[in-house]
């Protein structure tokens, strides 16, 4: 149980757990697709507030490992982020990061990969843009695996508008094959050496 106090002020404790193993519920993976994850009415008012704790998600029929981070904390984990591990251990910090992420296995593809991907992205995006028109901070996400491509959504390029980026699966193919050289030389190193793989380390860095 969790202590909560609403906006209302009223104080209530919430069933908030620590562990969830989504094959004893397998309908956590459509609450965190669908942000009902870790939100809690309040019972005074009814207002949904949607608290971030520290929360670790399994399966071990899809082979996942999962830490939540709470995006409050994000500054003060990264300052003593574990690397260098192998296998399939994940942080991931804030819940859109979460949601990604789960997009990303539940569409049974290689988070690394698409996180390189999305490097090559924010490259082209970076190129293109005016150096004065890119002060609001761009970010990239995988949305979604539709017929054989894969579209990102892309934040920042416009304020208010959400712009899309396809990748043809061939290229994901063709990215697969090149990760192997990629992963250990800079800048790949910075972002994909697990547990915390994440192209948001390498534009957070200039923060900690
Ligand atoms: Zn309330």
């Amino acid at each position: 149980m969790i202590e909560l106090t609403c906006l209302c002020e009223n104080k209530f404790s919430a069933d908030i757990r620590t562990e969830y193993d989504t094959d004893a519920s397998p309908g956590i993976v459509n609450d965190i697709l669908s942000g009902r994850f870790m939100s809690v009415s309040c019972p005074s008012c009814g207002k949904l507030l949607k608290p971030e704790f520290p929360t670790h998600i399994t399966s071990k029929k899809n082979n996942w490992d999962i830490q939540f981070v709470p995006e409050l904390e994000r500054v003060s984990f990264l300052k003593n982020l574990p690397t260098g591990k192998k296998g399939n251990k994940r942080i991931v910090i804030g819940y859109p990061e979460l949601l990604e992420k789960i997009k990303i296995f539940s569409d049974r593809l290689n988070d690394q990969v698409v996180e390189y991907l999305k490097y090559n992205i924010m490259s082209k995006l970076l190129e293109k843009s005016d150096e004065n028109e890119t002060e609001n901070d761009i970010n990239v996400y995988y949305n979604e695996r539709k017929e054989d491509a894969l579209l990102f959504h892309i934040q920042g390029l416009k304020s208010g508008e959400v712009g899309l980026f396809k990748v043809p699966m061939g290229a994901y193919e063709q990215a697969v094959q090149e990760i192997d050289t990629k992963i250990n030389s800079e800048p790949f190193n910075e972002f994909l050496t697990p547990p915390y793989v994440s192209l948001n380390r390498l534009f957070t860095w200039d923060d900690v």
